[in-house]
């Protein structure tokens, strides 16, 4: 039976709750992860960096605006449900882009995109391919939706690179760590690095974003790439760009990584720079139209 509850009304009504919860407030694991880096700065100008951030996380939380004046692009992943009961893959696009619009108008959000060359900005967030929406398959009976806003200051800090097979992980960590040098305090740090390794080029960025989505207090659930991640932490926050690049301890909130296989000829790595302001949401759509909101 397809739902007749699941309407592209549900959907955009989720939309747009889910781009006004991602604007107002961060996840619990970021603010734990900030408020711990604030506990452990002893330098001063670093520690008056991160309450700067935290106050101002309270603020938006408190006032209900969002926490950054770069409110992002809105960049969403569809997880379908198993049947493909709810709704169609072009009703839910059509659905996301009349939330955005709507979103744009009330939250209120910046509006950020514009044509590529000619800089004509539609004025709601949407235009061509966007909202940029990733649908994947699931096992699930319900309809989950992600958003993670992007902002400009750390998307621009994305870097790939097709290495060598035979550099290995040696060449992963080396490349890792010439893209947060080359970033510095660009990124607005404290940052998440979003890592894609494998797949083709193309692959591997989609996985270095979608790595954003998990929370920074869960490792890979592959041991190899979990004692990676951990390496990756631990070794590049003493590298001393600090919070929004004046120095201090603290560099990195986290290091997610996701991989798939590759050719046997390439080793493509991807990076996606998250700021402090590590803004995702995830809301699940029952059958009966029942909405359910997480981080
Ligand atoms: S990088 Fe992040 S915190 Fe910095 S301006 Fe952009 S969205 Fe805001």
């Amino acid at each position: 039976m397809v739902s007749d509850t699941v309407t592209e009304v549900v959907i955009e009504k989720a939309t747009v709750e889910l781009l006004r919860r991602a604007e107002t407030r961060l996840p619990i694991d970021i603010v734990t992860a900030l408020e711990k880096a604030y506990k452990a700065e002893t330098e001063e100008i670093p520690k008056t960096q991160l309450k700067n951030i935290l106050n101002n996380i309270d603020l938006a939380k408190e006032s209900n605006i969002p926490m950054c004046q770069d409110t992002g692009i809105p960049v969403f992943f569809v997880w379908l449900d198993k049947a493909g009961l709810i709704l169609s893959p072009s009703a839910i696009s059509d659905a996301i882009g009349s939330g955005v619009a709507r979103a744009t108008e009330i939250v209120p959000l910046r509006p950020n995109t514009v044509h590529p060359i000619t800089r004509s900005n539609p004025g709601d967030n949407t235009g061509e391919h966007m909202p940029y929406i990733n649908f994947i398959p699931s096992d699930k009976e319900y309809l989950e939706l992600a958003v993670l806003p992007k902002g400009a200051g750390s998307e621009n800090m994305s870097a790939l690179s097709m290495i060598t097979p035979t550099q290995g992980v040696k060449g992963i960590k080396q490349f890792v760590l010439d893209t947060l040098l080359h970033a510095g305090g660009k990124p607005c740090p404290p940052i998440i690095l979003g890592i894609g390794i494998g797949g083709s080029a193309d692959i591997s960025m989609k996985l270095a974003k979608e790595s954003l989505l998990r929370p920074i207090d869960q490792r890979h659930s592959d041991p190899q790439f979990a004692a990676l991640e951990l390496e990756l932490y631990e070794v590049l926050n003493d590298i001393g760009i600090g919070p929004m690049g004046l120095g201090g301890k603290t560099t990195l909130l986290g290091v997610n990584i996701e991989f798939a296989h590759c050719h046997t000829a390439s080793l493509p790595v991807a990076i996606n720079i998250q700021c402090w302001a590590s803004r995702r949401a995830r809301a699940k759509i029952s059958i009966d139209g029942a909405i359910e909101y997480g981080d």
